[in-house]
């Protein structure tokens, strides 16, 4: 995989994004690992004039925050970066404004284990951040912490991310997340979940471990 390969892809998952309804207009941003660095869609660029020249590059290790690019990279860079800092399995980290994931976030409500597919995100809830400023390392703080045990979060009052070993699983486990999201919210207005118990929960991820989106057979 060449980088200019990597940078093209990032291009097409916006674009996907937005047109699979989980993203909106300039709202979101992608990034994936490549060797050392980390590539990520420059800041309020529109997706369908995005070329792979305009992707912003900044090294995992060494000055925190240096980056090279014609544009500025996304100014959600801090929390991408601080997730591929401290967790070497994550290739590639998908934000967005997904309306349901985003209308849980602005009532601070954390998704249970109304559905068996909450262990997707590695456990039997996905949590709310604290509210911090969009862009700051305040936000990219409370964003790890909710993320201690899980692959995504929902942010509050914002948005949600989610992260996987490529970008294709990324991108897989936003569109569950905002699923999910989408089917709790609607669950709330006939009565409520009855909420999975706990061993089940587990047993699941048990499953969970040889399931998703799998590699071509070669
Ligand atoms: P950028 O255009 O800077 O990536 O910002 C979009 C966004 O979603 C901020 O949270
Ligand atoms: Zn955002």
């Amino acid at each position: 995989m060449t980088e200019n390969y990597v940078r093209q892809s990032i291009i097409d998952h916006c674009r996907k994004m937005n047109a699979l309804g989980i993203n909106q207009g300039t709202s979101g941003n992608i990034s994936a690992r490549y060797e050392d660095r980390m590539l990520i869609t420059p800041s309020a660029a529109p997706y369908d004039e995005m070329t792979p020249d305009m992707i912003a590059s900044l090294p995992l290790e060494g000055e925190y925050g240096v980056w090279d690019g014609p544009r500025k990279p996304s100014t959600e860079w801090r929390f991408h970066l601080d997730i591929m800092r401290s967790r070497p399995e994550v290739q590639a980290v998908i934000h967005t404004h997904a309306i349901y994931s985003t209308i849980l976030a602005i009532a601070h409500k954390p998704i249970p284990a109304c559905h068996y597919m909450i262990a997707a995100f590695g456990g039997d809830d996905v949590k709310v951040c604290d509210y911090a400023r969009y862009g700051t390392k305040e936000l990219s703080d409370n964003i790890l912490k909710a993320m201690e045990g899980r692959t995504a979060c929902l942010m509050a009052n914002h948005g949600m991310l989610a992260t996987g070993a490529s970008l294709e699983k990324a991108m897989w486990a936003a569109v569950e997340l905002e699923t999910i999201a989408r089917q709790y919210y609607h669950s709330l207005l006939i009565g409520g979940p009855v909420i999975l118990p706990e061993a089940e929960i587990a047993g699941v991820l048990k499953g969970f471990a040889s399931y998703g989106l799998q590699e071509k057979r070669s």
